[in-house]
This record gives C-alpha cells, sequence and structure tokens, in this order.
C-alpha cells in the first residue's frame, strides 16, 4: 500500500472527511430547502395577514371619514331648514348663535355665515366677512342649487382673519353650504360652514393609529385625480401608482419613491350628490411587512448552520468509530512489510465487519509469518546441504584432480602430469632463460620379473622402484610413472652434467643396492639430457633422453647415459 502523504485525517480522499462533507452537505441542503420553503409559505401568510390589515384599515377611515362628511352636510342642510330662515329673516339674531353654538360644539368649523341671495354675507361667526360679496365663491354658487360638499382648497378670504394652527402648511377648508328658501319656497340665500382640512387629516388618521398593527404603516388621502392631498409631505409630490387595481383588497405596488408597498385603496363614500372621490389608501413597506420574515431567516440561518457543523461532526465522529480500526489495520499491515514483529490486528472495534476483517487478516498473517518461517528453515536446510555438497564436490574434484594427475600403481605422478609439468617447465624455462633436466629410467629385463614371479610381484616391484627414485630425489625435483616400467625425473633449475649424473647414479645405485622381495635384485638404464631454451619443442628433450636411455639399453643396461655423451 503506498504511503499517502499528510496526516491521515485530513487528506481530502479520507473517509471521515467525505462523510463529514456528505453528511454537512445534505444538510444543509436539506435545511436550505425546508428553509426556503417554509420562508416562502410564511412570507405569503403574512402579506395576506399584512394586506388584509392594511385593508382593514383603509376601510374603516374610509367609512369614518365618509360618515363624518356625510354628518356635517346633514348638520348645514338642517341649520338651513331653520325657523327664522323659513321666515326669510336672515338676519335673525337667533341665527347667529345658533352658528356659534355650532362653531363652539364642532370644534372643525372654522367659520360659519348666511349669505344673501346676491352673494352678500348677512351674518357670520365672529363677524367675519360680514358684508362682504363671496358670489363668485364655488360654494356659494353650488350652494344656491342644493345641498353641497366642497373640495379641498386653500383659504383665500379668511386666510388673514382666522389663526392657522398648523403655521408649516396652508390653511386649507372643505366647504358646506346650503341653500336657505323661505315659506314660499323662494330662495332667499344660502348657509355655509367651512370645516378644517386638519379635521378631515385628523379623522382619517386617528382610525389609522387606532386599528393599524404594524405602526410603519401610512394612511393617505388621495384625490379623485391620484394627487395624494395628505399627508403634506406627499401632497404634490406623490401620486397614487396607476396599476393599482380596484378590485382588490390590497396589492403590492411600486410607489414614485421606488420602494414596494403593500397597499389597499377604499374610496370614501359621502353618501352625498356631491361625492369628492376621495380615496384612502394605507401602504406598508413591503419590506416592512416581511421583516419578521428575514429575522426568522437570520435565526434560521444560524441554527441551520450549528445543525450542519453537528451533523458534520457527528459524521465525523461515525466514520471515526469505521476508518480508525481501518488506519490501524492499514498500520498493522505495514508492520509485515517493514519486517518487525507480527502485528496486532484491533480487535476493540464495535463494527462486526471490521472486526471480522482484522481476525481475517490476523489468522492469514500468522500463516503467512509461518510460511515465512518455514521458508526460511527450509532455505537454511538447503544452504547448509548446498554447502555440504559444495564441500564434497570439492573433495571430490580434488579426488579426481589427484586421480589425474597421480599414477594408481606407484603413487608418483602420472603421465598427464608430467606433460603438463614438462610444459610449465618449458615456459618458465623460456621466461628465466634457464634450462632444466630430464631422467629417463627404464627397469632392466623387467618382463622376466612378470613371467618368472607374476603380474602382482612385478608390480610390488615397480612400487618399491618409484619408492627408491622418489627418496634418492629432492622435492623440488618431479618424478613421474612415464608408462609400464618406465619412470622420468625433472631435474629443474639448471643442474650442471655433474650434478645431473649424481642424481642419476644416486638412484641407479640405491636400486641396484637394494634387495626386492621375491625377485631378488633389480637394475635400471637412466638416459639423461638437458633442455635449453632455445629448444623449438618438449618432445625434443625427451627424444635425446630416450637416445640416451636406449645407449644405456645397448651398451649393457644397468647405466647412466647423458645425451650427446654416449
Ligand atoms: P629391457 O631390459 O630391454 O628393458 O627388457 P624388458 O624385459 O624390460 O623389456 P620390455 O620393455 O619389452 O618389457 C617391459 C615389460 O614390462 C613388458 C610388460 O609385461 C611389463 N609391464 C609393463 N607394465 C607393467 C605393469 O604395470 N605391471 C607389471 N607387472 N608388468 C608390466
Ligand atoms: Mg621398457
Ligand atoms: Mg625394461
Amino acid at each position: 500500500m503506498p504511503h499517502a502523504k499528510g496526516h491521515p485525517l485530513f487528506k481530502h480522499n479520507s473517509f471521515r472527511i467525505r462523510l463529514a462533507l456528505w453528511f454537512g452537505g445534505l444538510s444543509l441542503f436539506t435545511l436550505l430547502s425546508v428553509g426556503i420553503y417554509a420562508g416562502w409559505l410564511t412570507a405569503t401568510q403574512i402579506k395576506v395577514t399584512a394586506g388584509e390589515a392594511v385593508h382593514a384599515n383603509a376601510m374603516a377611515a374610509a367609512e369614518l371619514l365618509g360618515a363624518n362628511l356625510y354628518e356635517r352636510e346633514m348638520d348645514i342642510a338642517l341649520v338651513s331648514q331653520a325657523p327664522h330662515f323659513v321666515r326669510g329673516d336672515l338676519s335673525d339674531p337667533d341665527v347667529l348663535s345658533s352658528l356659534d353654538r355650532r362653531l363652539d360644539m364642532r370644534n372643525e368649523f372654522a367659520w360659519l355665515g348666511v349669505v344673501d341671495a346676491e352673494g352678500t354675507v348677512i351674518q357670520a361667526t365672529n363677524n367675519m366677512l360680514v358684508g362682504q360679496s363671496v358670489a363668485q365663491r364655488p360654494w356659494f354658487i353650488a350652494g344656491l342649487q342644493g345641498v353641497y360638499s366642497g373640495d379641498v382648497h386653500e383659504a383665500l378670504l379668511l386666510a388673514k382673519l382666522l389663526p392657522n394652527p398648523h403655521a408649516d402648511e396652508p390653511l386649507r377648508f372643505i366647504d358646506f353650504a346650503a341653500p336657505i328658501h323661505n315659506r314660499e319656497g323662494k330662495l332667499v340665500g344660502v348657509v355655509a360652514a367651512h370645516a378644517h382640512w386638519n379635521w378631515v387629516t385628523e379623522t382619517v388618521q386617528a382610525v389609522a393609529n387606532r386599528r393599524e398593527h404594524a405602526s410603519d404603516s401610512e394612511v393617505l388621502i388621495v384625490s379623485s385625480t391620484g394627487n395624494v392631498l395628505y399627508p403634506q409631505a406627499l401632497a404634490g409630490v406623490s401620486r397614487l401608482p396607476d396599476n393599482l387595481p380596484h378590485n382588490k383588497h390590497y396589492s403590492i405596488v411600486t410607489w414614485d419613491d421606488g420602494r414596494d408597498y403593500l397597499t389597499s385603496q377604499v374610496t370614501v363614500d359621502a353618501r352625498s350628490n356631491s361625492n369628492f372621490g376621495w380615496r384612502i389608501v394605507v401602504r406598508q413597506p413591503l419590506e416592512n411587512a416581511l421583516a419578521p420574515i428575514y429575522a426568522m431567516y437570520s435565526r434560521f440561518f444560524i441554527l441551520a448552520l450549528i445543525a450542519v457543523l453537528l451533523f458534520s461532526l457527528l459524521a465525523w465522529r461515525l466514520a471515526q468509530t469505521i476508518s480508525k480500526p481501518i488506519e490501524q489495520l492499514a498500520a498493522a499491515a505495514r508492520c509485515i512489510k517493514l519486517n518487525t514483529s507480527a502485528p496486532r490486528y484491533p480487535t476493540d472495534t464495535s463494527l462486526s465487519e471490521v472486526a471480522q476483517l482484522s481476525s481475517a487478516m490476523q489468522s492469514m498473517t500468522e500463516s503467512l509469518l509461518t510460511r515465512e518461517r518455514e521458508l526460511e528453515l527450509l532455505n537454511q536446510t538447503l544452504e547448509q546441504q548446498v554447502l555440504q555438497r559444495t564441500e564434497a564436490l570439492a573433495a571430490a574434484n580434488k579426488l579426481l584432480e589427484h586421480l589425474a594427475t597421480i599414477d594408481p600403481l606407484t603413487g608418483t605422478n602420472n603421465r598427464r602430469r608430467f606433460d603438463e609439468k614438462l610444459e610449465d617447465c618449458a615456459r618458465m624455462g623460456k621466461r628465466t632463460g634457464r634450462g632444466f633436466s630430464i631422467l629417463l629410467l627404464d627397469a632392466d629385463h623387467f618382463k622376466k620379473v612378470n613371467d618368472n614371479y607374476g603380474h602382482p610381484v612385478g608390480d610390488a616391484v615397480l612400487q618399491q622402484i618409484a619408492t627408491l627414485i622418489t627418496n634418492n630425489t629432492r622435492t623440488t625435483d618431479f618424478v613421474a610413472r612415464y608408462g609400464g616400467e618406465e619412470f622420468v625425473v625433472i631435474l629443474p633449475d639448471a643442474p650442471s652434467e655433474t650434478e645431473v649424473r649424481t642424481v642419476a647414479e644416486k638412484i641407479r645405485t640405491a636400486i641396484e643396492g637394494t634387495p626386492f622381495p621375491s625377485v631378488g635384485h633389480m637394475t635400471m638404464s637412466i638416459g639423461s639430457s638437458t633442455w635449453h631454451p632455445n629448444d623449438s619443442s618438449t618432445t625434443q628433450v625427451i627424444q635425446r633422453a630416450d637416445e640416451a636411455l636406449y645407449t644405456a639399453k645397448a651398451s649393457g643396461r644397468n647405466r647412466v647415459v647423458a645425451y650427446g655423451q654416449q
């Protein structure tokens, strides 16, 4: 197994990392899916709830405003039918006191007055505008025709006379007017009232404040043409979006400030013939409505993150219970490769599969190690056997060499060995420039020995001759059986002719003087010759010795003849 780099816990392909990532990823995916779906459901629900709340606010404000407008209109209509008017007396002081009472009772009225048919103010609260002509005012013209409610407008005539409670905005009124008929049914004038616009906006705002659930929703009064009349900050600046549907309680639309609002519009039903067509609009920024969702999301994401971390940690721990014993198995298995002692595989795992694997590996390792030990023993035995065999072979080789070079009967060197030695001496001689001599020895009348005493006695004689030759030469001399009853001696180191003769004579006299069992006395003829460094081959020295030997035989045997001296 390759030894991977880095800590096994943090290898990207480790089981733990993978399991932890998978668990984390899956839990993240699941939680996100559920969270996003739940969030979507909740958002939908919240939009419905907030939208309905916005609509309820708009409805309540519109209904109250409608009722209040109608009530003020009826009020003026009733005043127009008061008994003194029926009498046709527009300057009756009771008329003024009746108007004053109303001014006191109803704070919303800024001015109440009676105008004659020509448009001159006859009586009015606080005597304002009395004697002035209002013939051109729209409320007067309309009031001559019937009960009238007039749309909001800035105060023209009264602006200078009345205190303005809201200095930051212009003094604005809505008008109520009704015709005055005398008993005969003749139009004698108009009774009119100017109500503060603030009364309208406060009515609406009061309802909105009372009813709304979210403090961030706004209530607006919008004209029939879609222009915002209230609040003042938006008046003349903002318009109701054109795409706002009429048939829905609420909808999400983008206003001219670029923001999305949950918006609901309800038309104010004034129940009179002079309907202004005002609309109460309540709007709430969508992001405010959805704020709880965002809060929920952020909480959810924190929880989801914690859950994902916990899941991943759990997976990590779980993977550890599986991967740890596997890593231990791997480490134990590596011990075999490192040739340390028999590994101990983990047994303390709670996973049955890993336990099985561990015990299987344990028994496999043990059997492997046993087999290895057996092999080692076998190897040792084999090595020993090879050693023995090698020794035996060496001995056999030695014996073979011995047999190949030693003459079996006499124990001296054989002819083959002699040939080698002769060549060696010739090579050495050529190098040193020094010659050597040989003696060729042949037993005299040996045939007779065989014939007279038998072959085995002849063999014994040959053995004794060999011993005598060996005993009468130096260890540096080389003695060999040349063949049959012939022997040869090599005398190295360029001996002089005298030395050669001395050695040859020594041998000859030793044989001559030695009794041979059964046979009595034996003699030998010896021919000698010398090898010279300029000899072309070794056969020459043999031939010369042979010639000398022949001479020795021919001249009577039992003598030494040196080549060239015969
Ligand atoms: P000469 O004096 O002329 O040398 O006479 P000789 O009888 O020695 O002559 P020859 O060389 O012809 O005979 C040698 C004999 O040596 C012949 C053979 O039977 C005998 N011989 C050769 N090898 C052996 C051997 O190994 N053992 C025995 N017992 N006899 C051998
Ligand atoms: Mg012979
Ligand atoms: Mg012979």
